[in-house]
């Protein structure tokens, strides 16, 4: 079997930064807790649990002295952010610099009175933080129909969650353009994401089967599922555990790619786990692909 491994497997620039700053704080306090997970991999979360972070599902009335807060990097809510800066606790802030771009661009938009428009998974915790620093004349779309029941208004701006699809994007802001040609259009999707999906679909016309690898909870790998799905047969897993044989039944050609989250030894652990199980498996590099 040959096995095609993406370039782009292990954390992203944001959660990357976000678990070294998470492991520093950890080393140097005690009665550390993060406000939700600070990201969406229930490994990466577990490994940070064992060294001390402790979840917090909701914020307590009440404080432990010498408390840290550890706010995770999809970002919270303007309120939340306003309760947590009263409140007696040290906060350490991992949202991603991606993240904090596209709050202060709906900041500035909303007090501009602009109706923004925004690309996004309505209840995803990004989502819920932009929307919260919006007007009253902002609204998440999921698809180019939900925006064509839209009335533009004359001062309008487009902008996506940082994990959304390019593709759906473009095609909405070209909608938009059509219907009003002033329209701002802030293309607030990062970069990591956008290499993911353009890689995903690369290795998805490659290969029998793309298995991509990342949290059940995490947008930006259930995106590489939805946008590498309509090339090629693909199936999450969270790791090898989660692999079942029968879909590596006459699959002769194997992608792997993972969401931004994902440790790398992980898949590491699932290439180990298929070279064990499967004799003569071929690493291919995706520059081979062409
Ligand atoms: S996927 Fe993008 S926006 Fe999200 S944490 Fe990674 S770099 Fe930041």
């Amino acid at each position: 079997m040959k096995i095609i491994v993406a370039n782009n497997i292990g954390f992203c620039f944001g959660v990357s930064r976000a678990i070294k700053i998470a492991e520093s704080t950890l080393a140097s306090k005690n009665n550390v807790y993060s406000l939700g997970p600070i990201i969406h991999n229930p490994q990466a979360v577990d490994e940070l649990s064992r060294k001390g972070l402790k979840l917090l599902k909701q914020l307590p009335e009440k404080f432990d002295r010498n408390t840290t807060i550890i706010l995770r990097t999809h970002g919270l809510t303007a309120q939340l952010q306003q309760k947590l800066s009263r409140a007696p606790v040290n906060l350490v802030d991992t949202t991603c610099p991606f993240v904090c771009r596209a709050q202060e661009i709906v900041k500035k938009l909303s007090r501009e009175k602009y109706q923004i428009i925004l690309l996004g998974d309505k209840k995803h915790p990004e989502v819920e933080s932009l929307v919260s620093y919006g007007n009253r004349q902002t609204l998440v779309v999921n698809s180019l129909a939900e925006v064509k029941k839209i009335s533009p208004g004359k001062k309008l701006a487009f902008l996506s969650q940082t994990t959304q699809s390019r593709q759906l994007f473009e095609q909405i802001a070209r909608y938009l353009k059509k219907k009003n040609p002033g329209v701002k259009i802030f293309n607030t999707i990062c970069q990591s994401s956008a290499n993911r999906q353009e890689e995903a679909v690369k290795i998805a016309r490659n290969v029998d089967l793309l298995l991509v690898v990342g949290g059940k909870n995490s947008a930006n790998t259930r995106r590489l599922v939805r946008v590498a799905s309509r090339f090629g047969p693909v199936k999450q897993i969270e790791n090898y555990r989660e692999l079942k044989d029968k879909w590596l039944k006459n699959i002769q050609t194997l992608g792997i790619i993972s969401g931004a989250s994902t440790p790398k030894k992980i898949i590491h652990n699932l290439i180990q786990h298929l070279q064990n199980k499967i004799k003569n498996t071929k690493i291919i590099p995706v520059a081979k692909l062409g």
